[in-house]
């Protein structure tokens, strides 16, 4: 099953002609959801090739422009290219009222429904479900409300061994229920144990989003053995103090968040502009934490 990133951002504050502020998709068994939005999210849409109205579902994590600036211009571009489909918004409260204005001046009645559902920041809580992935918020420590997000595949299903299904003549409106963890009895009344006919589902896969924090060691025991960590580096270590006036975090501390947390690889991003290079950052965090990858404008990366 598809599950992974492609980075539409890896900035932080200023868009620059190679990287433009904070926007991510994820792409989960061909599902794509849009976490956040900085300005120029949808050009990078069409750079990237990925078609926008593929998109239903967008997550953002705070209010500072360099993670939202870019929505009402992707929502209305969805309008004027036809869009019907209904599109949900995951966002600070304060965010509705920002969109609403926004599209009430310009008069812009939109040809979709845009179903908005305002997140509480400071608390960790399931937001969002379906068949194969749930979504929790991840409460961080930025200048104002912010949170990250937690994207959890569910379990799959038993995967039924082919040759019993012939072996033992098992009927059809029988798999389901064998995949969901039965046993089975043949026709001449023997049972046949479930882990006899089938084998475990695939392991569920973990992605952890933490935008925009500080060194925040309560994060630790939420994002614990995830696959794959996502976490801001804006700055090189030598700029500590400046991160934490900020309420950023350096490439070391990202990297001592994911060794603490045991994660499996760190993806590192929000870079400021004072790096033209932020292989930098990237050999700061390795000194830490070895398995760690830059989140580089285009890239794709799976969980
Ligand atoms: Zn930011
Ligand atoms: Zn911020």
């Amino acid at each position: 099953m598809t599950f992974n990133i492609t980075i539409l951002g890896s900035n932080s504050a200023i868009p620059t002609l190679k990287r433009n502020p904070t926007s991510q998709l994820i792409n989960h068994n061909e599902r794509l959801l849009l976490v956040d939005c900085a300005e120029g999210t949808q050009l990078q849409l069409r750079k990237f090739r990925i078609k926008m109205q593929r998109i239903h579902h967008i997550f953002i994590s705070h209010l500072h422009g360099d993670h939202f600036f870019g929505l009402i211009g992707l929502i209305s571009s969805m309008h004027l290219l036809g869009r019907i489909k209904e599109l949900h918004i995951y966002g600070p409260p304060e965010l509705k009222e920002i969109l609403d204005l926004q599209l009430s001046v310009s008069q812009t009645e939109l040809n979709y429904p845009l179903k908005f559902h305002p997140l509480e920041q400071e608390k960790k809580a399931v937001i969002y479900e379906d068949e194969k992935l749930s979504i929790e918020t991840l409460p961080l420590n930025h200048r104002i409300p912010t949170c990250g997000f937690l994207f959890r595949e569910k379990p799959g299903k038993r995967k039924i061994i082919r040759q019993k299904i012939k072996d033992l003549n098992i009927p059809a409106e029988k798999i389901l229920e064998i995949k969901n963890g039965a046993d089975f009895i043949d026709e001449e009344g023997n049972l046949h144990k479930n882990d006899s006919i089938s084998t475990p589902p695939g392991e569920s896969r973990t992605y952890a989003y933490c935008s925009d924090t500080s060194y925040f060691e309560p994060l630790i025991p939420m994002i614990k053995n995830v696959d794959l960590l996502y976490h801001e580096a804006t700055f090189l270590h030598d700029k500590a103090e400046v991160a934490a006036e900020k309420f950023h975090a350096t490439a070391k501390e990202a990297a001592t968040i994911a060794k603490k947390a045991n994660v499996k690889r760190l993806l590192i991003g929000h870079f400021s502009n004072r790096y033209d290079n932020p292989e930098l950052l990237l050999d700061e965090a390795k000194e830490v934490f070895p398995s760690s990858e830059l989140a580089m404008d285009g890239v794709t990366i799976e969980v």
